[in-house]
């Protein structure tokens, strides 16, 4: 069984994305600049948005944050994304969810600028994923490819079992694989006998939000597991694959914390040099 290192894999993709802006700004004068909208003060979203900005600084991007109080609404919150899209100095911007109960998290990820959406939850970019246009793709599953790319996992013709069908994570995962030639399943809380269907995969994608939910049963010997769950149990990480028990079974895994995790900061590093690149024709 081979561990899948999420922080080897998310430096190698910070240290190429670091490189890269370097010769732009040589090139240009210009940097890539992130900015993160962050309303309220949901203690998990405040960290996050702490290291999406530290990340930020060490690949030389220009980061910014706005920090709007918790009963922001919505139209101050559309008015600052609209002032972000005509921003030239703002290549990506990132509104952190969840959002308060009296914002329409919909509407505003549909005001975003496309060409700036580095999440890809725009419906212009979740259209182009779906119809396999190239385009920016949310963050966690672009990661997961890069980490099977990285440890030349094959996919192509493989049997791939999605459990969970978020627009965050199950849907454009399933879109990536089926992108790189994967047979894919979706599964979700209706789908019958959920074990037999998952050890019919070769590469399983637990994505839950349920600890430990994905049990040995779930698994063919020499899977390819893959952990995108955080959940937080009696003060400790957990993913949603019972780990000590798949992992005997599996040719590789990805651990929690150190797997998945890491790779979606990574990744909006990645998508906010590519929303640059495209803006500025380089
Ligand atoms: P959601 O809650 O949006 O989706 C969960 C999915 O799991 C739903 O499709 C749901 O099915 C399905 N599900 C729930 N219970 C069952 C069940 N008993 N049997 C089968 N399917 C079930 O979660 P997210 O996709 O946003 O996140 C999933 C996990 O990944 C969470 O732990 C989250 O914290 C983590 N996460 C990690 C990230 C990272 O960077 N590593 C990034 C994003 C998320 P249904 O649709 O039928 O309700």
């Amino acid at each position: 069984m081979t561990l899948i290192d999420g922080k080897l894999v998310s430096s190698v993709i910070k240290d190429r994305v670091q490189a890269e802006v370097a010769v732009l700004k040589d090139k240009t004068g210009k940097v890539p600049g992130l900015a993160v909208v962050l309303v309220g003060e949901d203690p998990a979203s405040a960290v996050y948005v702490k290291n999406k900005n530290k990340t930020c600084e060490k690949v030389g991007f220009q980061s910014l944050s706005h920090n709007l109080p918790a009963d922001t609404d919505e139209a101050t919150l559309l008015k600052l994304v609209g002032d972000l899209n005509s921003d030239d100095s703002v290549h990506g911007i990132l509104v952190q969810l969840p959002l308060p109960k009296q914002i329409d998290s919909q509407r505003v990820l549909e005001a975003i600028d496309p060409r700036k959406d580095v999440d890809g939850f725009h419906p212009v970019n979740v259209g182009h994923l779906a119809s396999g246009v190239k385009t920016l793709a949310p963050c966690t599953p672009a990661g997961i490819i890069e980490m099977l790319d990285h440890y030349k996992i094959d996919i192509e013709g493989k049997r791939a079992v999605i459990i969970g069908r978020s627009n965050i994570v199950g849907k454009p995962m399933a879109m990536l694989l089926l992108q790189r030639n994967a047979t894919i399943t979706i599964c979700h809380s209706r789908t019958k006998d959920l074990p037999a269907v998952a050890r019919e995969a070769d590469i399983v994608v637990g994505a839950i939000g349920k600890p430990r939910f994905v049990t040995a049963d779930f698994v063919k010997d020499g899977a390819v597991v893959i952990d995108v769950g955080i959940n937080r149990v009696d003060g400790k990480l957990v993913g949603d694959v019972d780990f000590d028990n798949v992992a005997e079974k599996c040719s590789f895994i990805t651990p929690v914390p150190g797997g998945v995790g890491p790779m979606t900061i990574a990744m909006l590093m990645q998508n906010t040099l590519t929303a640059f690149k495209s803006i500025h024709n380089l």
